[in-house]
């Protein structure tokens, strides 16, 4: 999902007018030293440093995190982040066929899942997922958001309309709730792979505003949470059965899908996987074409801007997809796209467009697809699908396997952002299948990390540090804050940009260039990708994993940025010159005011004008809250500097100097120093 500024706006201006209660949040705490002082001599210690400022577990930066996020290991999550010897995860196969009623703006059709039961339980009813049901009245989503929010249903009612529920071909029974649906089963489905086969016969009205998930424009459809999906039945939580309200996004289970859409003749179908069909409903010109893209990192027009005013033709004809070990599958259709596509190492990246409204940007399109696929695959993971598509339409930004839907856009850059941030989804939460609905640091977190890298690959100079802290310091200062760990369905919607996005992405930079280091962080960011690639990695999977392969015990830094409002203030008290027998000493008096420590980096800087660095390690903090650097210098130290590189999250920065300081780098790339590709 997209969050450019504009919806920021939107969200404030809809936040603004909604009745709805507002989030619990979590005010910046700063500590009030004299009071702990106080408390400290009331208890009779004979420490007068702040160290005996750390008392219990909340107290202590460095205590480890420990609540249902952060489990003990077990067998099926281990202790070092990777998956554990026992791990399972369930599996969803569909068959899928539909037919895209124009006329009266419906989709119907049947879907057949077989379930794998990998688990260790047997189980005796499931629970599906009824998205569509957002639209029915009196959902809770329609009562949480204002009707004409982004979330919002617009006053559209719909929903599936369900008949023919069958569980291994015998009706079932079941209990719909809002957008969760409980199948019983007849018999209890056995442990360890079992399998069961649910199929039903499904309808729904597109609304024209799918809260900026899906939706149309006129002729043109975009289709996404269209057919029942199964829950995610895990080890952590078994059923996760979270209705879909609106900010939070989805979970999922992988499978391999086979679906067909029968549209009306005129119509181009784009989607999720691979089209089985190509001689049905492609001319042999299009498919000479298409073959062509497949084999050059050239444009080729698939559909020209002259042949996507096509004469209008009767009848109807059925597009055929498959696509393997993906979560979710999405597809859209209008009669008067254009269609673009080249490749990139082997993966045919598309654009399909409608003409003329969709803006001069999207001619682009193909290329800015091939860019984000390329340029992730080097960094992070290889694309392991054979094409990506992006479609243009009125849904703002929206990601799918192998597919986005992305806003119309005149300007070429502003189609790149979205492009770009919708396609960094394939590696979050697509090939990395986190839950999404209780997680978004971990989807558009970890998106909006990795887009700095490619958004600073695209404009060489630019950094995206200066944009990640002003969006975070904006929700700081309107007090609308909650932890990056809160579901995004308790987020405050003016915040979730800053708590979904930027501040997380934002962290993760800190934290690969101030903390870990930017090979070593890479290194174990690749390293949590490969593990948990297709899987359903947790926060502790996270933590553990960049841990254990860094080297770096981070529990306060998770707890810190991850589950506290907190910001860092660490500033220079005072700088001394002292003279020892055997040299020079510059003591320099540092103080940490809010609960979060850093490793501190200062530069000094010397009479005669030269400057040396020094770094401390964040364990200066863990005797309390000042601490006095004593450093061996050859010359009068005339002004200190902390944080030489400012892309560190100091919320304060007039106490970062003391004397004549030197001046600050200017600021750079966030992204450097990028270790080799890893593209095989
Ligand atoms: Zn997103």
């Amino acid at each position: 999902m997209k969050h450019p500024l504009l919806l920021v706006f939107l969200a404030l201006l809809f936040a603004a007018c909604t009745r709805q209660q507002t989030p619990v949040t979590e005010l910046p705490v700063r500590r009030d030293s004299a009071q702990l002082d106080v408390a400290t001599a009331d208890r009779g210690s004979s420490n007068s440093s702040r160290a005996s400022d750390v008392r219990t577990a909340s107290d202590d930066p460095f205590s480890r995190v420990g609540d249902t996020d952060w489990t003990g290991p077990n067998q099926y999550r281990s202790s070092n982040g990777a998956p554990g010897p026992a791990y399972w995860q369930q599996r969803a196969d569909y068959v899928i066929a539909v037919t895209l009623d124009t006329a009266r703006q419906r989709v119907s059709g049947k879907v057949s899942i077989t379930y794998t039961n990998n688990s260790p339980d047997s189980l005796s009813f499931v629970w599906l997922q009824l998205d569509q049901n957002l639209y029915r009245p009196n959902s809770i989503g329609s009562a949480l958001f204002p009707a004409d929010s982004r979330w919002g249903v617009r006053g559209f009612e719909g929903g599936y309309d369900i008949t023919n529920l069958m569980v291994n071909g015998q009706a079932a029974r079941s209990r719909v709730d809002d957008t969760m649906m409980r199948v019983g089963l007849p018999t209890a489905l056995a442990p360890d792979g079992g399998k069961l086969t649910i199929a039903m016969d499904f309808a729904f009205l597109v609304p024209e505003h799918g809260s900026d998930r899906m939706g149309r424009d006129g002729t043109l459809y975009e289709l996404a949470q269209w057919y029942p999906r199964m829950a995610v039945y895990d080890d952590v939580r078994g059923w996760n059965t979270e209705p879909y309200v609106g900010q939070g996004e989805f979970y999922l289970e992988y499978g391999d899908f086979e679906y067909s859409v029968t549209a009306p003749a005129g119509y181009v179908i784009a989607g999720t996987g691979v089209l089985r069909n190509p001689a049905d409903v492609l001319s042999p010109e299009q498919r000479n074409r298409l073959e062509k893209a497949a084999r050059t990192a050239d444009v080729v027009h698939i559909i020209t801007e002259q042949e996507s005013r096509p004469a209008p033709v009767s009848g109807i004809r059925t597009w055929k997809f498959r696509a393997e070990n993906v979560r979710d599958v999405a597809w859209a259709g209008a009669p008067d796209f254009r269609w673009d596509a080249t490749s990139w190492n082997g993966v045919l990246t598309q654009a399909y467009y409608p003409w003329p409204r969709s803006g001069k940007g999207w001619e682009n399109a193909a290329e800015n697809t091939q860019w984000s696929i390329r340029t992730y695959s080097e960094l992070f993971y290889p694309y392991p699908y054979p094409q990506a598509t992006s479609v243009a339409g009125p849904v703002g930004g929206m990601e799918y396997p192998m597919f986005v839907m992305v806003h119309y856009a005149d300007e070429p850059q502003g189609a790149f952002g979205t492009i770009d941030h919708e396609h960094g989804h394939e590696w979050f939460p697509m090939i990395v299948g986190s839950n999404e609905r209780r997680y978004a640091w971990m989807d558009e977190g970890f998106n909006t990390y990795i887009n700095a890298f490619s958004n600073e690959r695209r404009s060489p100079g630019s950094s995206s540090w200066p944009d990640y802290t002003a969006d975070w310091k904006q929700v700081v200062d309107r007090k609308i804050q909650s932890p990056l760990m809160t579901s995004p369905d308790r987020v405050n919607p003016a915040a979730l940009g800053a708590i979904g996005y930027r501040k997380p992405g934002a962290v993760m930079l800190a934290l690969r260039n101030h903390v870990v280091g930017a090979g070593n962080f890479d290194a174990a960011f690749r390293e949590y990708t490969r593990r948990w690639a297709y899987k359903h990695p947790t926060p502790a999977d996270f933590f553990r994993t960049i841990e254990n392969y860094s080297g770096e015990d981070l529990a306060w830094f998770w707890r810190g940025f991850f589950y506290s409002t907190d910001v860092m203030d660490i500033g220079i008290e005072k700088v001394r010159m002292r003279q020892g027998e055997d040299g020079s000493r510059a003591v320099i008096s540092l103080r940490k005011l809010t609960s979060i420590p850093f490793p501190v980096a200062l530069r000094l800087k010397f009479e005669d004008g030269t400057t040396s660095d020094v770094r401390l390690p964040v364990l200066i903090w863990a005797a309390g809250d000042s601490y006095d650097a004593t450093i061996a210098v050859k010359k009068k130290v005339v002004g200190v500097r902390l944080w030489p590189d400012p892309s560190v999250p100091d919320w304060n920065v007039s106490n970062n100097t003391w004397g004549e300081a030197p001046p600050a780098e200017k600021p750079g790339p966030s992204t450097l120093n990028v270790g080799k590709s890893v593209v095989p």
